[in-house]
């Protein structure tokens, strides 16, 4: 059997940051380069769009999932459910089922949770990732790397993140096997789920990485059976700071002589609230409220257009307060009760630096944050294309076979995928 020549493969690793493997001997036998990637301001529901596009959340659209849009709401039939006690609507074993009932009635492609959001106010709000951005026209703005590749009629394999890691895992290894793919991109979401739960000093954290080379190791060996070069690359969307301090910021917000609705609406993320005002009065008192709260701050315009996070039509908020790293609030619409780390924190801060680990001998120098992930995947999907299309036609001989990939749709191997919860 002959080899084809290059697979590029792309291992996601959710929650994979820099503070996590960077005294760990993680994957350097089999990928030795190292470097921190800056991460994008926001949860999984920023940073995975943003490296499957190559671009920031004001340029795709996808930011944090609940937005302030009465008219767009599509939860009003889940309004007679605030009248249920709370004891009942606020456990996670309802939210999750209630979540999978909603998705498939609303049609979501992507990932989605009602997480904690109270069903008093869900009529106010709109869900911003409707579709999958793990798949092609899965963003809200503009093109992604499934689309890219689409188009040039470049075969991937993806996972489904509705799998298993072990059930995708094993289906990459038959795509590899069959050998008909220039590229491939393997999604580990667990990683993330395990840090929220335990922090990032368990000991279950390095043993979780040396299962993860395991798993490489052997992904490896098949694809070296099958591909003259792998170029290898594992990666990260953010890390994972423990949760050392609980803020309780609707208890300073609720009682203040405004009414949520009416004068404002807000959405409480684990990390940041986020607020839409009716009135100068509503906005002055709130403003001057969480002046006052020390474990945060708010985010100025010209900030969040730094970190390439100001809409201009403030869809996601008019104001973004955000809490310093290892602050949780806590209750928040994400969640009722603390969870031991979280990230979400601003870029900048210790723990929200992404890892990207690889085989390759160098990666160029303008690969610095999460989103440049985009163009190293592009270049090695098209540099794949061109080798494995060549070496394909001189073996069957021109003229004489088919033209090589024109029997098989691109996306035969997509499969539906979608984004990490951030709990
Ligand atoms: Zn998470």
């Amino acid at each position: 059997m002959s080899r084809s020549k290059v697979l590029p493969l792309f291992v996601f690793i959710d929650a994979c940051g820099w503070e996590i493997i960077r005294d760990d001997s993680f994957a350097v036998a089999f990928a030795p380069g190292r470097r921190r990637l800056e991460s994008v301001f926001g949860y999984s529901s920023a940073c995975v769009p943003s490296i499957l596009s190559g671009r920031w959340p004001a340029e795709h659209g996808n930011w944090c999932y609940f937005v302030y849009d009465p008219e767009g709401s599509p939860f009003r039939f889940l309004r007679p459910l605030r009248h249920l006690p709370a004891a009942l609507t606020s456990r996670r074993i309802f939210r999750r089922w209630l979540s999978r009932v909603v998705k498939a009635r609303l049609k979501f492609e992507g990932y989605f949770d009602l997480y904690n959001m109270p069903f008093r106010y869900i009529s106010l709000f709109d869900f911003s990732e409707k579709r999958s951005p793990l798949q092609p026209g899965g963003m809200n703005q503009g093109t992604n790397i499934f689309d890219f590749l689409g188009g040039r009629g470049i075969r991937y394999h993806v996972s489904d993140p509705a799998q298993s890691e072990a059930v995708n895992s094993a289906r990459l290894v038959s795509a590899m096997e069959e050998g008909g793919i220039d590229f491939a991109f393997l999604y580990w979401p667990e990683l993330d789920g395990l840090l929220h739960r335990v922090g990032n000093q368990s000991g279950e954290i390095p043993r979780r990485l040396r299962a993860y080379e395991r798993a490489i190791e052997g992904l490896l060996r098949v694809a070296q059976a099958h591909y003259e070069e792998v170029r290898l690359y594992i990666f990260g969307d953010h890390g994972m700071a423990n949760c050392d301090e609980l803020l309780d910021l609707q208890a300073i917000i609720a009682p203040l002589p405004l009414k949520m609705g009416k004068d404002y609406a807000v959405v409480y993320d684990s990390t940041m609230a986020r607020f839409w005002f009716f009135n100068e009065r509503a906005r002055e008192l709130v403003a001057a409220a969480l002046q006052q709260v020390p474990q945060g701050r708010i985010l100025p315009g010209e900030e969040l257009e730094e970190l390439g996070c100001l809409f201009p039509d403030r869809r996601f908020g008019e104001l973004i307060f955000l809490v310093r790293e290892g602050v949780l609030i806590v209750p928040s619409h994400m969640g009722e009760r603390p969870i031991r780390a979280m990230h979400g924190y601003h870029p900048s801060e210790k723990h929200s630096f992404a890892a990207l680990l690889t085989n390759q001998p160098s990666i160029s120098e303008d690969i610095t944050a999460i989103p440049d992930v985009y163009r190293l995947m592009a270049h090695d999907a098209q540099l794949a294309w061109e080798a494995n299309r060549s070496s394909t036609v001189a073996e069957r001989g021109v003229g004489v076979s088919p033209a090589p990939f024109s029997a098989t749709s691109s996306s035969v191997y997509a499969e539906k995928m979608r984004t990490d919860p951030d709990t």
